[in-house]
């Protein structure tokens, strides 16, 4: 890893080189609060943001796409060629980084890589930015506070200046000519050091931290905790589609008015749906709230664990702030809490 010291005044030339090349996706504010969106100009982006509405997974896997396209007529199929973008996701905070990594061990790095994912993965250029954690921030929990790849640059503030670490010869080139990149000091790795130590202080300690949520699911499998959490869920799936780990998808195809020819699509979907794990002749594998919730938890903390040594959950927040029925993994985590207390007792 290389690391250089720019000034923060530098920032908007850094932007502007990338814009020449590539689309530049960057947090800006809205209404609502804040959203990663197409810039066009460095003065649209809002670096120092809370975590973004949702996340940046839609430049990877778009909420629909079409895969191919078919004729009865001709017998034939036609592989889609999708459009790919050379794109820059400009100031995406460790936990998102973290989370494209695990997307990439699903699509990119797997045994079956997917070519619509791999296509747009290796057209994008990732520039991470260091954040301070708001209250519904657990990342910390899950070690996703902190991007030790994944990443293109990565800018830590240091007070007026960032020290940047790079981990790609295209990024790195384009930094050097955009701006005057210099060695970091002894001076800059202290600025560095009280910069972590801040961020690591400022999170919630409310957030029970349970190492072992993994084991503790397995044991406590049937108890009526998860009956009382899946009984409020709306099934509205908005957990889902915030969440940047959660990669559920549906095929559909979808006829022209003739019958005769069609497209096959991907659209995202969501284990809270009601008809998710819903099978021919009708029969629901997960037909409740509890069994769904429980799934989707299942996911997040324990089987993607047991399969890829780390939790799908990168502790982002968004699902705490998205969730009207209060459904989330800190509720779990508290769950659990409050049984070691008791068993304590
Ligand atoms: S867990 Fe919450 S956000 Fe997710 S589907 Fe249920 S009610 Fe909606
Ligand atoms: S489950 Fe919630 S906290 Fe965890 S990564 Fe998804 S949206 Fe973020």
């Amino acid at each position: 890893m290389l690391y250089r010291v720019i000034d923060a005044a530098e920032l908007p030339s850094l932007v502007s080189a990338f814009m020449e090349t590539y689309e530049v996706v960057a947090p800006v504010k809205r209404d609502q609060g804040y959203a990663f969106e197409t810039i066009e100009s460095p003065d649209d982006i809002e670096l120092a943001y809370p975590t973004t509405m949702a996340s940046p997974k839609k430049y990877f896997l778009p909420p629909e796409e079409t895969l191919m396209s078919f004729d009865a007529r001709t017998n034939s199929v036609t592989d889609f060629a999708a459009e790919i973008t050379p794109r820059v996701i400009f100031g995406a905070h460790a936990c998102d980084i973290n989370a494209v990594n695990r997307l990439d061990l699903v699509f990119k790095d797997g045994r079956y890589p997917d070519p619509y994912y791999v296509a747009r993965r290796n057209a994008t250029l990732i520039v991470g930015i260091s954040c301070m954690p708001s209250e519904t921030c657990f990342c910390h929990l899950w070690g996703s506070d902190e991007a030790r790849f994944g990443y293109d640059l990565f800018l830590q503030d240091i007070g007026g200046k960032y020290l940047v670490s790079i981990s790609s010869v295209e990024a790195a080139n384009i930094l050097e000519a955009a701006c005057n990149p210099r060695v970091a000091t002894d001076e800059d790795r202290i600025e560095f050091r009280h910069a972590t130590r801040r961020r690591q202080e400022a999170f919630n300690d409310a957030i029970p931290d349970i190492q072992d949520v993994a084991m503790l699911m397995d044991a406590f499998h049937k108890d009526p905790f998860w009956e009382e959490l899946g009984g409020r869920c709306l099934s509205c799936t908005a957990c889902s589609a915030v969440c940047p780990t959660c990669f559920c998808f549906d095929i559909q195809d979808t006829f022209d008015p003739s019958g005769e020819a069609g497209r096959r699509e991907r659209v995202w979907d969501a284990c809270t749906a009601p008809q998710f794990a819903q099978v021919a002749g009708g029969h629901n594998f997960r037909g409740d709230g509890r069994n769904r919730v429980r799934h989707r938890m299942y996911h997040k903390l324990n089987g993607f664990l047991a399969n890829h040594d780390r939790m799908l959950c990168v502790g982002c927040g968004r699902c705490v702030k998205a969730c009207k029925a209060n459904i989330n993994p800190i509720e779990v985590l508290e769950f659990f809490e409050r049984k070691g207390m008791q068993d304590a007792q």
